[in-house]
């Protein structure tokens, strides 16, 4: 790299828990990062599920440069064993860091294409001499352009819900009853969203935890407002580990989700559709009709709730030259660790700058966007990534290459994702036995002992 080129900010695209722990880790290395976020705060993505609790504790989301980096503002953590709401994150945590950061941050700043200045994407030459051009867009429409040294995409996956397709297409009809569906999961305590569920019959089509968590608030209303009603559509059967690893799991609000996503099962408020592949929705009577590949039809719903997964938005990254896997769209040497065909637990695995690396040097892919369609990232690997990515910018090749966590396992083999769940085909059967619990080794560990569980959402 030529010397202006070196002492050029290193960009990262989203103020969400990685961009920001990115920032904080280059920091710590003397680098010079620039936080470019769309949205007008901190965690802006993180806000939009605001209601929903994690099933991680705080001592598992505050990445460790970023506490150092805040000490001095006289930020403490807190409580190491409780669980934060999407809000309290960004509040209590995501938005003082980036005030620590200062004006490394910028809102209001929309990545919308990121290239080498000068070259497209089919030109070699002098191009890792060349830095990056990033375009972005303002909150008032303006356009910029900025060089970088490198780049670190850390956009996640929030603005790309998947559609309600079993082919991963949106379903006939799915666009129009667009008024009836919502991607998201509801926040039951808002009384205009009761009003809108009380009573009526919802279909949830999903399987990770934020079909889970659904499940349960739908559950907790029916208990309110009798003929509430969900009928619960997967893809795949019902068995031992669709609601994951429950007290096995090393997360224990994490397994207690799927508990009490059971729990709405037995005791009738759901009643589990199997092997349903939607593909045309229909409306009926003002209601709609879920109509499956073979022609099954679903009893009408009032209301649809589709958390079948988020996509990474590919499209501003045209012009570089990434390395992604075909199926989960997560860079290629990575794919391997997480991909729920292969890998029936939701357990992964730490990894750092090696993994993350493209054909295009000085680009990363870093949090949940690095995991493409998986659906198995945790907060913490993300901040171990950035760790590694911060370390392997500075020059410290050896620093990137050790792995300094490990992380909790799900305590269950064929079962549930972590988030909205993108289906595999992969039955009970496939799943069990995978051999994918076998945690590769781990150098050094964090501090990971799970608390007593306080219950999730
Ligand atoms: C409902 C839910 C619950 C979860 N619970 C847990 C949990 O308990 N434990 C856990 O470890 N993980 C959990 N996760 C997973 C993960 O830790 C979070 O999704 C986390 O927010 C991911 O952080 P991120 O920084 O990678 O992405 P995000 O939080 O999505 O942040 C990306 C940021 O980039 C911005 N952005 C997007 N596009 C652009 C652009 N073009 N230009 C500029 N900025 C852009 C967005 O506005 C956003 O602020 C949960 C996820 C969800 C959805």
């Amino acid at each position: 790299m030529n010397e202006p080129t070196a002492a050029l900010p290193t960009v990262v695209i989203g103020a969400g828990p990685t961009g920001l722990a990115a920032a904080a880790h280059l920091v710590a290395r003397d680098q010079n990062p620039l936080v470019l976020e769309a949205g007008p705060g901190a965690g802006t993505a993180v806000r939009e599920w605001s209601h929903v609790r994690l099933f991680s504790p705080w001592a598992e989301v505050v990445d460790p440069a970023a506490e150092k980096l805040l000490a001095p503002t006289g930020w403490n953590r807190p409580e190491d064993a409780s669980y934060p709401t999407g809000g309290e994150w960004a509040e209590r945590y995501l938005q003082p860091l980036a005030d620590a950061l200062g004006d490394r941050v910028r809102y209001g700043a929309r990545v919308t294409g990121v290239s080498r200045s000068g070259r497209d994407r089919v030109v070699d030459a002098d191009r890792e001499e060349r830095p990056f051009t990033v375009h972005l867009v303002t909150a008032e429409g303006r356009e910029e352009r900025l060089t970088a040294r490198a780049v670190i995409d850390a956009s996640g996956t929030w603005a790309m819900p998947s559609p309600l397709g079993g082919d991963g297409l949106p379903a006939l009809g799915e666009h129009t009853a667009a008024d009836r569906i919502t991607y998201r999961i509801p926040d039951f305590k808002d009384p205009a969203v009761r009003a809108r569920y009380a009573g009526k019959r919802t279909a949830v089509i999903g399987s990770g935890s934020s079909a889970f968590t659904a499940l349960a608030g739908l559950a907790d209303l029916a208990r309110e407002h009798p003929g509430t009603r969900t009928a619960w559509v997967l893809r795949r059967g019902v068995g031992e580990s669709t609601f994951g690893g429950g007290e096995a799991d090393q997360l224990p609000a994490r397994g207690a989700l799927g508990l009490r996503a059971k729990a709405a099962v037995d005791d009738g408020y759901a009643e589990a559709v199997t092997g349903f592949r939607t593909s045309e929705v229909e409306r009926e009577d003002g209601r709609l009709v879920l109509v499956a590949d073979g022609g099954h039809r679903l009893d009408p719903v009032d209301e649809v709730v589709a958390l079948t997964g988020l996509r990474p938005d590919l499209s501003f990254l045209d012009e570089v030259r990434l390395g992604l896997d075909e199926r989960l769209q997560a860079p290629v040497r990575l794919a391997p660790l997480i991909d729920p065909n292969v890998h029936s637990c939701g357990t992964v695995y730490p990894h750092g700058a090696n993994e993350l690396a493209h054909p295009e040097p000085g680009f990363y892919l870093a949090g949940m966007k690095s995991y493409g369609r998986a659906p198995t990232f945790l907060a913490m690997t993300g901040y171990e990534q950035v760790r590694s990515i911060a370390a392997a910018l500075a020059g410290d090749q050896e620093a990137a290459e050790r792995v300094e966590l490990t992380l909790p396992e799900t305590g269950v083999c064929g079962g549930a994702g972590l988030f909205d769940e993108p289906e595999t085909e992969q039955g009970e059967a496939e799943g069990e036995g995978g051999g994918c619990c076998a945690a590769p080794a781990t150098v050094q560990t964090a501090d990971l002992e799970p608390p007593a569980p306080t219950g999730g959402r």
